[in-house]
């Protein structure tokens, strides 16, 4: 098996695994209980978040623990929005958002919140002048992913926020669930960031909403306090404990592993794919492990299965959104439906082998024979 689908999702690092069966099989205590197995599991949990803030540099930031991205990002755009409409109902965003965003700002539309989408260069990367325009007295968010998830379009977040912090009614939330772990980040510009486990080497299934301590939610699953109020239910201690594990060793050797990324980029972009005439490179702004790649006049869910059936594993579009083989982000990107029909996404990890690009390439090369 050859596996290049990271940005779907990692495999689970054993270390990861061993931390979190340990802490379920011994700490099983309800956080929330006062005797001693509770304190212990609540120390657990106040642990985790010490190294994660440490990690993230976010001293000034609440951690709030939720089932995920998906989650922490309908806790970062619903809960905001509930919480601030009495300044405002405008909300600001990008063409190249996750669904778990967009679907959060449709449902908004419905409740007669006001969405601007903003414009992009040729490589998506938002137009910072137009951001300064559409900021009215009634904009109270900006949602911006960092990483793209599809094309790995990398966002200037430093530059976002010298735009928005001339505007102290509105606030910043970055989607960094395909940039944390992945790439350096600074939380710091931002007022609320989402992230994800499972995309880190971490358990699927648990995920966090950094929250400056000055902005306000209000909760979308109501509950008891747990660890936070704009959260509510038992909090997953051992989860919990499993993602700052995971975080941690993700962060181990950093540089190295991002060489290592960056290499294996360079290889696939410079020397293999030449080798195919019909490749086109659509991923451009200067990430390495997200490549999205087009192969003219092959349908990219035909050369997905055809890479499964020998047992290699890449996506089309993005892994919530793979029911059709047209990708309307390359689209939107390229403008063309001959690269939107035919775009593939290969995402690199520390752990991926020259040799298993080698052996993509030369998959994908019998496949376009195949089919020709
Ligand atoms: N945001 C981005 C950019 C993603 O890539 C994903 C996962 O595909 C999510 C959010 C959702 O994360 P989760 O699977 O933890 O809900």
């Amino acid at each position: 098996m050859i596996y290049l689908d990271y940005s779907a999702t990692t495999p689970l690092n054993k270390e990861v695994l061993d931390a979190f069966n340990e802490a379920n099989l011994k700490i099983y205590g309800n956080p929330n209980s006062t005797h001693k197995l509770g304190i212990l599991a609540k120390e657990l949990i106040d642990e985790t978040t010490d190294i994660i803030k440490a990690i993230l540099n976010a001293s000034a930031y609440e951690v709030i623990y939720t089932s995920g991205a998906t989650e922490a990002n309908n806790l970062a755009i619903k809960g905001f929005a509930e919480a601030n409409n009495h300044r405002g109902k405008h909300i600001i965003s990008s063409p190249y958002e996750h669904s778990s965003v967009t679907s959060c700002l449709n449902y908004l539309a419905k409740l007669g919140y006001e969405i601007d989408i903003l414009g992009t260069d040729a490589n998506g990367v938002v137009d910072l002048v137009e951001l300064e325009e559409l900021i009215r007295e009634d904009t109270i968010l900006v949602s911006i992913a960092m990483i793209n998830s599809e094309l790995g379009i990398l966002q200037d977040l430093k530059a976002i926020k010298e735009v928005i912090k001339k505007y102290s009614h509105v606030s910043f939330h970055s989607d960094m669930t395909q940039a944390i772990g992945k790439i350096n980040v600074d939380v710091t510009v931002c007022d609320l960031v989402t992230f994800t486990g499972h995309k880190i080497y971490g358990i699927k299934g648990v995920g966090a909403l950094l929250r400056k301590e000055s902005i306000n939610l209000v909760p979308v699953i109501h509950g008891g306090k747990s660890t936070s109020v704009f959260r509510g239910g038992t909090p997953a201690a051992p989860l919990i404990y499993s993602l700052g594990k995971a975080i941690t060793t993700v962060y181990l050797d950093f540089d190295k592993k991002s060489k290592h990324i960056e290499e294996l980029y360079h290889y696939l972009i410079n020397e293999l794919l030449p080798d195919i005439a019909i490749s086109h490179l659509n991923s451009k702004s200067g990430i390495y492990h997200i490549v999205n790649i087009s192969f003219i006049g092959l349908k990219a869910n035909v050369l997905q299965k055809a890479l499964s059936d020998r047992g290699i594993y890449i996506s089309t579009q993005t892994a919530c959104n793979s029911d059709s083989s047209f990708s309307m982000t390359v689209k939107r990107l390229t403008g063309s439906d001959e690269l939107a029909e035919s775009s593939v996404r290969v995402s690199l990890s520390y752990l991926t082998k020259k040799s298993e690009l080698d052996e993509l390439v030369n998959a994908i090369k019998e496949i376009i024979h195949e089919n020709s």
